[in-house]
């Protein structure tokens, strides 16, 4: 994709503005984008023109009528397929759900639409949002637009190559532990994840619902910023939404960072991590000092329970959450000799391997007599992980990481070994477990040109903070697509 023609949310809203192009006209810009691109990067599994084109009508008709537009009037957006969409497939990347058809949107869909969103289609997703490569979808992987041999990364791996190759402006995603972040980062491009509670998971399929949250990925900050204001925000039917006013993100985005302190945590740059990695973030660092932010070193000795902490933690609520696909209430049945049979045929083959794996893990995490030795044991260590970034927030007002220890691998690389994929996250499930805001933003490529993310986390509600870093940081590295 050239920068000429490269859409972002203020772009669109000039060129609608000056009546250079109709909402219609950029619609259908984007499916025959897609109509290209997709068979190769296989990015969407489901494209939803009708709603589309009805929402870019919406839009028009209000141009024609000389009335104001919405703040994200006319912007082509993807949403992970574990986001339900009223009236249109929602899949989960799982046969499970291959036919299923949802009564109702979730509320950050809806919240989007109403902010004049027009939603192209539903992207590709590991399983149940359960993987880091986007290879457990069941509907075969998402390639890496940058390197077409190379994962996207997961479990968001569809919502970050669809924005990457221009294949929509902005992209919801979902994180439990690292889903937005490690793919933007793979991709080369920003995604953030809100504070738990910040967006409403109304709508979005559980996978661990301690730790879920939608979050926004786009091509630049300011994007990511504008996506949030539309979603962000209290929402009765999520009693896990908070009670927090959202702010106009992209106005504040733009305030000056002189004087930020940057907090280094010495355990994330330990043993591990790809030296690229390591030079582009170090330089990274550099840049923000450049800028007027103060680093300052910490300690954050709880960081090397978290990968043990998060699978414990997220696969416990994982069995628990998928014990609702049974063949009598969504998707998939396959007919059995008994109810009990049934439950077994279908949950047998609805199921992909890595999903029966967590189910496996998490049902023996949870029985009894083992409860208390692994999930009430991960609940506490979770706890202290939280209490080190509460103690680090005391010291500084942001924290600068990288977002993964290693750029794209290639497609098969590490699908034969769990434990290798597991530790693609390990910077980015801490920030899961403590609840707290985490930006990804791009800082660079190695040599073969993969891009390489850095990561900004934030206190709790301290979304505006880690924006203005990140955007501050994109301009003076200029890191735009
Ligand atoms: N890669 C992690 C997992 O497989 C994170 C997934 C996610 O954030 N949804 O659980």
């Amino acid at each position: 994709m050239s920068a000429a023609n490269h859409w972002t949310i203020p772009k669109i809203r000039m060129a609608l503005e000056a009546k250079q192009i109709s909402a219609r006209e950029l619609t259908s810009e984007f499916f025959s984008r897609i109509e290209k691109k997709n068979p190769e990067l296989n990015a969407y599994l489901t494209l939803s023109p009708e709603r589309a084109y009805a929402q870019a009508d919406r839009i028009d008709a209000m141009r024609a009528r000389g009335e104001k537009l919405p703040a994200l009037a006319g912007v082509p957006i993807a949403i992970k397929d574990v986001i339900s969409t009223r009236g249109v497939r929602t899949t989960c990347g799982s046969r499970i759900l291959e036919n299923y058809i949802p009564p109702y949107d979730a509320t950050a869909v809806e919240r989007l639409e109403r902010a004049g969103a027009v939603i192209l289609g539903k992207a590709n997703c590991d399983e149940f949002a359960m993987g880091s490569s986007n290879e457990n979808s069941a509907y075969g992987p998402v390639r890496n637009p940058i390197a077409l041999d190379r994962v996207p990364g997961g479990s968001s791996g569809g919502s970050a190559a669809a924005v990457a190759a221009g294949l929509a402006v902005g992209a919801l995603g979902t994180e439990t532990g690292g889903s937005i972040r490690q793919p933007a980062s793979l991709c080369g491009i920003p995604g953030l994840m809100p504070t738990y509670g910040r967006v409403s998971r109304y709508g979005l399929i559980a996978f661990a619902s301690s730790l879920d949250r939608i979050g926004p990925l786009a091509t630049t900050v300011g994007d990511t910023a504008a996506l949030l204001g539309a979603m962000a925000g209290r929402d009765e039917n999520d009693s896990t939404s908070a009670n927090v006013p959202g702010s106009d993100y992209f106005e504040e985005m733009a305030k000056p960072v002189r004087g930020t302190r940057i907090g280094i945590p010495a355990e994330y740059f330990g043993e591990g991590m790809d030296a690229q990695v390591r030079s582009k973030v170090t330089a990274g660092i550099e840049l923000l000092k450049t800028l007027g932010c103060v680093p300052v070193e910490l300690r954050m000795p709880h960081t090397d329970y978290a990968i043990a902490t998060y699978y414990i933690v997220a696969t416990a609520e994982a069995s628990s959450n998928l014990a609702r696909f049974d063949g009598v209430r969504y998707g998939l049945r396959v007919k059995g000799e008994t109810l009990r049979d049934m439950y077994k045929k279908t949950r047998g083959r609805g199921f992909g391997a890595e999903v029966k794996r967590r189910i496996m893990l998490g049902t023996y995490a949870l029985s009894s007599g083992y409860y208390d030795a692994y999930y009430l044991r991960a609940q506490k260590v979770r706890a202290l992980i939280a209490q080190d970034f509460a103690r680090a927030f005391e010291q500084v007002d942001a924290i600068v990481t990288p977002t993964s220890p290693s750029p794209a691998f290639r497609l098969g690389e590490r699908t034969n070994d769990p434990l290798q994929m597991y530790l693609a996250d390990i910077y980015t499930v801490t920030g899961s477990l403590a609840g707290i805001p985490a930006i990804s933003v791009p800082c660079g490529k190695t040599s073969e040109g993969l891009p390489i993310g850095l990561q900004i986390c934030g206190p709790r509600f301290g979304e505006s903070r880690i924006l203005q870093l990140a955007h501050a940081f994109e301009q003076a590295g200029g890191f735009v697509i």
